[in-house]
């Protein structure tokens, strides 16, 4: 048994990435959590022949098919009409549905258009003024949900509640995701243990495991999926990662780095103070990016200039003219400074040369120092990133993260 689910995801700015897709995996997340597998997701443009194709191809071997986008009243708004002519049904216009689009818009063309429904459909109460479908064929339903994220999530509800997907979710069995995060391997590493874990209990497949590896940020994400049989394989698998990688492996339960972070400082009832140059507010940003943060970020200094890292932070100018701005003495005044300043359990400092000029052969570009300051003194990191410069200040975000998480991991310190 089990059940298996297509997307087709439309809108040509989604084609042509002026919009970033977030209903395709939006979607696909909620039916793994109901247990549905997604086989594929399909993007076209606004264009008649390539919708209907993408349907037929996601219908041949899918038990459920969704929709993003093309609801609106616009000529290039064509699902309804493309999706009732796949499934072999004719279009009618609902009168009450009509109405009721009708009292929330101010075109009267474009409600009626709007309002024409696939026989035999069901529709799904409009959340902005357009409304979603749930479309029956002699195969598999397709449903077809508005484009604006902000319509077609708070009507999903609505559209598992229908008979017709409730029929498909029945056959569904729990599909679960086990996540495992890994900081300082390489991936050659984690490969290498896959393979004598493989070597040992035999191939993860067969035993019902899905691995994905994923490097990110200089980050390594393992992502599991199995059904519940395959539980054992799953915990034999965990814990080589646990046995080969140690204290390197930072979370196993979903967390990502930014909640072990949070969690840390609320924890230890710790404060913190950031101090940046070469990624100029970055860290901050991200420390600000989660709801609750005012509980432990108590500010940022963007210091780029040499004079600013001086009237700012404190540090002194005959220290950055004598050790030059990139380098360890100058990253721990700054964490030092941010945390007196600020008078924070914690200070951050980050400088560093993110290209693509400025660097020299005994200073590269990607060189860069962290330093973080606490109660009893500055810890520092050297990095020698590679990429561009938006890499380069992306992943010296991370490893600043990981470098307070390590400082805050000690054991014993700072208790609240
Ligand atoms: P509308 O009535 O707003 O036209 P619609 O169902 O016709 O609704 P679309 O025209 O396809 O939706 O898309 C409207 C807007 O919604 C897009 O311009 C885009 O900003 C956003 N959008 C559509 N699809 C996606 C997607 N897959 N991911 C993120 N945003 C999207
Ligand atoms: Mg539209």
């Amino acid at each position: 048994m089990g059940a298996r689910a297509g997307i087709v995801v439309t809108g040509t700015e989604v084609l042509t990435g002026r919009v970033v897709d977030r209903n395709g995996p939006w979607l696909a997340e909620r039916l793994r959590e109901l247990g549905v597998d997604v086989g594929r997701t399909v993007v076209v443009g606004d264009r008649r022949t390539d919708l209907a194709a993408a349907l037929r191809f996601q219908l041949a071997d899918h038990d459920l098919v969704l929709t993003s986008g093309g609801l609106g009243p616009t000529a290039d708004d064509l699902t309804a009409e493309v999706v009732a002519q796949v499934q072999g049904r004719t279009l009618r216009l609902d009168a009450d549905l009509a109405e009721q689009i009708g009292r929330r818009t101010a075109d009267p063309d474009a409600a009626r258009k709007q309002a024409l429904v696939p026989e035999g459909a069901t529709v799904l109460p409009p959340i902005g003024t357009a409304p979603g479908l749930v479309v029956p064929g002699p195969g598999a339903p397709v449903v077809v949900l508005p484009g604006p994220p902000g319509e077609l999530q708070p009507m999903w509800p609505s559209a598992l509640a229908t008979d017709a997907v409730r029929a498909v979710l029945a056959r569904a069995e729990e599909l679960r995701q086990a996540e495992v995060r890994i900081w300082g391997p390489r991936e050659p590493e984690l490969a290498a243990l896959l393979r004598a874990h493989e070597q040992a209990h035999g191939s993860l497949a067969d035993a019902g495991l899905e691995v994905t590896t994923c490097v990110r940020d200089g980050e390594l994400e393992v992502v599991t999926r199995y059904r519940p049989g395959a539980a054992e394989a799953y915990e034999r698998l965990h814990q080589a990662l646990r046995d080969g990688f140690g204290p390197q492996v930072y979370a196993d339960d979903g967390r990502d780095l930014d909640e072990v972070v949070a969690g840390l400082l609320l924890a230890r009832r710790a404060t913190i103070a950031t101090a940046e140059s070469c990624t100029a507010g970055l860290l901050a940003g991200r420390l600000a990016d989660r709801a609750g943060s005012s509980a432990y970020l108590a500010g940022g200094f963007v210091t780029y200039a040499n004079a600013a890292k001086t009237t700012e932070l404190g540090v002194p100018a005959g220290l950055v003219e004598q050790h030059g701005a990139v380098s360890q003495e100058v990253a721990e005044a700054m964490a030092r400074g941010a945390r007196e300043r600020l008078g924070t359990t914690i200070g951050v400092g980050v400088t560093g040369i993110a290209g693509p000029g400025g660097g020299s052969a005994e200073k590269p570009v990607g060189l860069v120092h962290l330093a973080v300051a606490a109660d009893d003194g500055t810890h520092h990191r050297e990095l020698r990133l590679r990429g561009d410069r938006s890499v380069v200040r992306r992943r010296t975000v991370v490893a600043a993260l990981h470098l307070v998480r390590t400082v805050l991991e000690r054991p014993g310190t700072m208790e609240g």
